[in-house]
């Protein structure tokens, strides 16, 4: 009976120049256990064809996994607004839904889209299913999701903060709670109120009371809160206005300079990776150490009021390409707040691993825990062929 409902499932994240796969072998046991096995793994990028690209991933596939069947996919979505908050095996109606959400993610839901119809058409009697990244912060409190605009803004035209990166901040949220679980009495992920900050390419951070997304740094568009490789982060409106009304800049000038000139490579004029800009700080490069000041800064920022939405925090948890790899940049960023009881402890936070570990014992301990959002995508996944209840 196990082996029949053994299961490769697919997880595909289509992005506009880039194709992120990963295969696994997975059964509900595996699932329990947590030992589902990486059968194939990879990046395409450079894209301009999604489809033509599927065809290699499903070579690899093939080849990799000894002709291993794929039973289902799990396409992880960027945007699924104010109506999706679950996995959710995708049929028309939802194929419908994310290409109308792509008018508040056109940089990410019509490149999503493009890999559900290509892998729909490619493997028509697989179960796919899409796993949206704002649907952790769908319990937001309305006071933190809605902007100071009149209400109909929010209720009409659906301008309202959503958040991003959910699979992430969930998977070191059920993580974090998992690993400490047997020095905490049992303590479950409900029971803990977490600061998480995801610092990759793109970053923001979250409060998470008592396994609650409360409060995040992305809003309507992954542009808002911190500062990014090449996003800006929050920036006045007004400064934007200006640069419309005064310098004459176009809506796709505007959009460029937010999202693809901003952030480290923007002030540091350096790169958008952290690992070049902190080089040029070695070197003595003032714009890059503005950039990276301006980067911690804002994190910190961000941490302390954290700390005040949820009345204190009993973790803070570092994950993401520069959460989980700079001792530089977790250091910068909890040398300031040792007055807010966040504290390094300078020898663990230099050990380089990949595993989960705690870096700091004050009074509130300091992680590092390594994010595998497609390994959340493929529990997902699996829970909806198998109709086991959500987590
Ligand atoms: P994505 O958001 O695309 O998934 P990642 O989570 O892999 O990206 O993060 C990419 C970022 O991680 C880059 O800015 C890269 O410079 C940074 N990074 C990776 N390793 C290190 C390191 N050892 N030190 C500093 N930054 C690092």
């Amino acid at each position: 009976m196990a082996l029949a409902l053994r299961m490769n499932v697919l997880v595909l994240n289509a992005g506009s120049s880039s194709l992120k796969f990963d295969l696994w072998e997975t059964s509900p046991e595996q699932l329990q256990a947590d030992t589902n096995v990486l059968l194939a793994q990879g990046v395409l990028e450079r894209l301009s064809n999604i489809p033509e690209a599927l065809n290699t991933v499903f070579d690899i596939v093939f080849e990799k996994a000894r002709g291993a069947r794929v039973d289902a996919v799990g396409h992880r979505i960027v945007h699924g607004g104010d109506r999706y908050f679950l996995a959710t095996r995708i049929d028309a109606q939802v194929e419908r839904d994310i290409e109308e959400l792509g008018a508040l993610a056109p940089l990410h839901n019509p490149h999503n889209l493009a890999g559900i119809r290509a892998a729909r058409e490619r493997l028509p009697l697989a179960v796919h299913v899409a796993v949206f990244d704002t649907a952790f912060h769908h319990t937001l409190p309305p006071c933190s999701y809605i902007y100071g605009l009149p209400y109909e803004y929010l209720t009409e035209k659906k301008i309202r903060r959503y958040g991003f990166h959910g699979i992430s901040h969930r998977y070191v949220t059920r993580n974090f709670a998992e690993l400490n679980s047997a020095n905490s009495g049992g303590k479950t992920r409900g029971e803990y109120r977490l600061i998480t900050c995801h610092l990759g390419n793109g970053c923001s951070i979250c409060a998470v009371e008592y396994g609650k997304s409360v409060d995040t740094s992305m809003g309507f568009t992954p542009l808002e809160g911190l500062m990014m490789g090449t996003r800006s982060g929050d920036v006045d409106a007004g400064a934007i206005l200006h640069l419309i009304t005064h310098e004459k800049m176009g809506a796709e000038d505007v959009l460029q300079l937010l999202n693809s000139q901003s952030g480290l490579k923007g002030v540091s004029g350096v790169s958008n990776d952290m690992r070049d800009v902190l080089r040029a700080v070695g070197a003595g490069n003032e714009r890059a150490r503005l950039s990276v000041d301006a980067f911690c800064y804002r994190l910190r920022k961000y941490i302390g009021s954290y700390l005040a939405a949820m009345n204190g925090a009993d973790a803070l948890i570092f994950t993401g390409g520069i959460g989980e790899n700079s001792a530089e940049i977790r250091s910068r960023v909890c040398d300031g707040l040792s007055n807010l009881g966040m504290g390094i402890d300078p020898v663990a936070n230099a050990s380089e691993s990949h595993e989960a570990r705690q870096i700091g014992t004050s009074a509130i301990p300091v992680w590092v825990v390594p994010t595998q959002e497609e390994l959340l995508i493929a529990h997902d996944t699996m829970r909806v062929v198998l109709g086991l209840p959500h987590q």
